[in-house]
């Protein structure tokens, strides 16, 4: 198993980070200890600096495949829920900068935060019409419509398993809206998808 996580999915947030918008799905890992669960906190480590929330839908695949068509791609999503793909901002700032790879500022433990309601994937879904709200201390700090993804949740599967063979229990990020911030010791954050909770974690010293 392992976490995918496509970047700069939506124009509004590649804009806000500088960013130009991609021409194709662009994708980095975290390891497997980079999941936190529900019911665990966000440990803030000091050494990672300033870091910010990015809730993205997040979808399970359940089986293996590579060189998936983007026309059958859905039918390996299982279940979605809502996710944190927590980001250590100052560090990948730096990172880029330099032209290095973003592990140390995306991929660190716990930088995987996952939603505590699991939905299941029917005949009806329609992933590309959710919407998606983050609430910071109950105060709304991100909202977008899953309509806004530069590529579907299909396209971002098709192009990922050219590249890298799908697994069972596999994780896709796929890209957060605008409004990204900082989190701070104390904060409560609360995912909604289509106005339910399905995320709520809170944020712990390190
Ligand atoms: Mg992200």
């Amino acid at each position: 198993m392992k976490v995918i996580c496509i970047g700069r999915n939506y124009r509004e947030h590649a804009a806000e980070l500088g960013n130009a918008v991609p021409t194709e799905p662009v994708f980095f890992l975290k390891p497997t200890t980079a999941c936190l669960y529900p019911g665990q906190p966000i440990k803030l480590k000091p050494l990672l600096g300033e870091i910010h929330h990015e809730l993205e839908l997040v979808v399970m695949v359940d089986s293996y495949a590579r060189d998936v068509p983007e026309s059958m791609a859905l039918g390996l999503v299982a279940s979605f829920t809502l996710g944190l793909d927590l980001t250590a901002r100052t560090l990948q700032n730096e990172l880029k900068a330099k032209g290095l790879p973003w592990e140390k500022a995306k991929a660190f433990d716990g930088s995987a935060v996952l939603g505590e309601v699991e939905l299941p994937m029917t005949a009806s879904t329609d992933l590309q019409r959710f919407a998606i709200e983050l609430k910071k201390n109950g105060v709304t700090v991100q909202q977008g419509s899953t309509a806004d993804m530069l590529f579907t949740v299909a396209q971002q599967i098709a192009h990922v398993s050219k590249y890298i063979t799908l697994e069972p229990g596999d994780l896709l990020f796929t890209g957060t809206p605008a409004g990204v911030g900082p989190i701070a010791e104390g904060d409560v954050l609360e995912g909604f998808l289509n106005g339910k909770r399905v995320l709520h974690v809170t944020v712990a010293k390190g």
